[in-house]
């Protein structure tokens, strides 16, 4: 079968590779018909996640045909037409049974790696690395889904790919970094970044009662999508101050929760010289112009950080002081994607969500190689792209 794979930083290929086989008795192969392409997927494609192997299958936002099943597979059969969230599950484990399946206990046989660094680590997450369980990704003709008793979605047969697609990772994603916010009726929530998980991140703290929303990037069409889609007020970070003017737009308090959608790979905000003096006091030598550290000066005193951005490893000079001296509360991490998929299923169905706007390219999987450029450079108003094997 054909598929997309890493060769290295800013590298990736298709080749022609042997098709996956049912390896255990809780197994399903899917033939993929829509696959997209993720801000994730550019940490891998900018080398910023370490453990990648050359010839690594990428692709994690996937959905398609169940062609076959292994032996201990009832709830689904050949010929259902599923979509596949990015969390890996067992659906036994306790913190399954929590509801938090983005930290399986069972799906990721390579957490020893970061267990010394973190104290414990994540669940498999198809095409992301070894540190994730070095699965195979979906954006190839065909894909192994293992637990695929949890981890496999029927899909009702009036919604079309494009309209579902997104459940399998950036809608809930845009959910749960909204849900995180614990949105008052009224609140004010600040958005950095207007890719798709910020757009949709929007979308959903309207829905979950905010009542004013401002999305901060410097990409025009990107920003122009988040007036007209998501009825936010733009900023640009590369001609505004933006924490003075979320001060000032907010009555001198600052926005009642802030969320990340930027992740390691922030760009300079334009405003980095305005700290050379703190740098030098401080020493900070090693800082980086993450957008995160923006959104904590920002917050309001008792607000919530809500960070769906993608980290890795360490994070050299966070303001911890401000955490504590403004009360902050943070909160982070992969999304628990099949504890949404029902409930914003229903919404897609009855039509108060949509978010097949987010597509401005659809490429064949031959020619993923230029939309990894294209997508990671913005460029033509990329904003989602996807493939279709
Ligand atoms: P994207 O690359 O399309 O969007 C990122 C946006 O951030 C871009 O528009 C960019 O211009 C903007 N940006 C860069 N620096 C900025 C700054 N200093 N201030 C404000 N905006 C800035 O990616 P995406 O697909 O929207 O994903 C966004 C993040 O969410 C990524 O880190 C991705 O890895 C992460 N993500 C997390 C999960 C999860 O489960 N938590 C799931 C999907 C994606
Ligand atoms: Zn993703």
């Amino acid at each position: 079968m054909k598929a997309v794979c890493w060769h290295g930083k800013h590298n990736v290929q298709v080749d022609t590779v042997p098709d996956p086989q049912i390896l255990n008795p809780r197994d399903a192969i899917v033939k993929v018909t829509l696959s997209g392409i993720c801000g994730s997927d550019l940490h891998l494609y900018n080398g910023k996640v370490p453990t990648m192997k050359e010839g690594d299958i990428l692709g994690h936002e996937f959905m398609g045909e169940v062609v076959e099943v292994g032996s201990a597979i009832t709830s689904i059969s050949r010929g259902d037409r599923v979509i596949v969230p990015f969390p890996i599950a067992c659906g036994d484990c306790w913190y399954c049974q929590e509801g938090l399946w983005a930290l399986c206990d069972n799906s990721n046989p390579n957490s020893w790696m970061l267990e010394k660094l973190y104290g414990d680590t994540g669940a498999g997450i198809f095409g992301y690395s070894h540190l994730y369980g070095g699965y195979a990704g979906g954006q190839a003709e065909y894909v192994r889904v293992p637990f695929a008793d949890t981890g496999l979605e029927k899909v009702p047969a009036e919604l079309g790919d494009e309209k579902v697609l997104f459940l399998t990772d950036i809608l809930p994603t845009g959910y749960q970094a909204a849900e995180n916010c614990n949105i008052r009726k009224g609140d004010t929530v600040a958005v950095w970044g207007c890719g798709p998980v910020g757009l949709l991140a929007m979308k959903c703290a309207w829905h979950l009662g905010a009542g004013k929303v401002f999305a901060i990037d410097r990409f025009p069409e990107r920003l122009e999508m988040a007036r007209m889609h998501c009825k936010a007020e733009t900023l640009n970070y590369e001609e505004t101050d933006i924490t003075e003017a979320l001060h000032n737009m907010t009555g001198g308090r600052g926005p009642d929760s802030c969320i990340d959608a930027v992740g390691m790979e922030a760009q300079g905000t334009g405003f980095e010289a305005a700290y050379d003096t703190v740098k030098q006091t401080l020493h900070l030598e090693n800082d980086r112009p993450i957008a995160l550290r923006q959104l904590i000066k920002a917050c309001r005193k008792g607000g919530t950080i809500s960070v769906p951005g993608v980290y890795s490893g360490f994070v050299d000079k966070m303001p911890m002081g401000a955490i504590f001296a403004k009360g902050l509360t943070l909160r982070a991490g992969q999304t628990h994607v099949q504890k949404y998929l029902r409930p914003l299923m229903r919404l897609i169905e009855t039509g108060e969500i949509d978010s097949s706007f987010l597509i401005t390219h659809r490429m064949s999987l031959n020619d993923a190689p230029m939309g990894y450029e294209l997508f990671d450079r913005k460029q033509d108003g990329c904003v989602k792209i996807v493939l279709r094997p």
